[in-house]
């Protein structure tokens, strides 16, 4: 019988490797020059930034309609890859009938899956605002709780959403980073993160108090409407002097 040899212990299969050159014969590699690390926001600048986004919109609203927290935190669930429009279409119709967790449960998952219908995953949602809301009756009083902790345990909620309501409903300093938050932190330096906690909590640590009641809001609108994902608007970007970001056209 032919006798099997493998390729790792068969020393006359070994393949050639070529010889590493020799210190003196190597030929230098030339080493890709690395962009220099731009440098850090001050305090001064960044208060700078903010100060311009609040004269500009002292304000600021979130885009998501709602009637009171209840509604509010029913359409950040349902906005979980969807547009605050599409979302709005829905909710108009669906919170005319449905404005409190007691109302939800009476119109029941079925009719809720219509109202919703037009929104991605809706099924899936539909289930989730029938549970949330009896687990807000059951547990809560019919109340949406006020402590992060108790909004990501309700069903479809994660920490996006309890920082949307907390800063939304009880004015609360947090901060939820949504796919714009994400990039304009990022791309302006302000706080750059592989994941939105890491641009959350960057953020929340370099933003002053005194602007973190809207910072969130500010970053959405300016991400939305200026720092747009692929032809960003420097030529009118407020921070167009401040921004870190080394493609930037101004
Ligand atoms: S300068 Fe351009 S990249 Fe920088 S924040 Fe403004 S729009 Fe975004």
């Amino acid at each position: 019988m032919a006798k099997i040899i493998r390729a790792s212990n068969a020393k006359t299969n070994v393949p050639s490797v070529p010889k590493k050159p020799t210190k003196r014969g190597a030929k230098a590699v030339p080493k890709a020059k690395k962009s220099p690390k731009p440098k850090p926001w001050t305090p001064a600048e960044i208060h700078e930034a903010f100060s311009r986004f609040r004269k500009a919109n002292p304000e600021p609203k979130g885009e998501l309609e709602h009637l009171n927290p209840y509604t509010l935190l029913v359409a950040v669930v349902l906005s979980a890859q969807a547009t605050d429009a599409g979302v709005n279409k829905a909710t108009r119709a669906l919170f005319a009938v449905a404005d409190t967790p007691e109302k939800m449960l009476a119109l029941g998952e079925d009719k809720v899956r219509d109202y919703i219908r037009t929104i991605g995953l809706y099924r899936n949602k539909a289930k989730n605002v029938i549970a949330l809301s009896q687990k807000l009756i059951d547990e809560f009083g019919g109340e949406v709780p006020r402590t992060r902790a108790e909004i990501e345990s309700l069903p479809g909620a994660g920490r996006k959403t309890a920082n949307v309501v907390l800063n939304m409903a009880y004015g609360e300093h947090t901060m939820a980073v949504d796919t714009h938050v994400f990039r304009v932190g990022n791309r302006t330096g302000l706080a750059s993160g592989n994941s939105p906690l890491a641009v959350e909590l960057g953020l929340e640590k370099v933003i002053p108090p005194e602007f973190m009641r809207h910072a969130h809001h500010w970053l959405i609108l300016h991400g939305r409407y200026t720092c747009l994902a692929r032809k960003p608007r420097c030529e009118v970007c407020l921070i167009n002097d401040l921004c870190r970001w080394p493609e930037k056209t101004v």
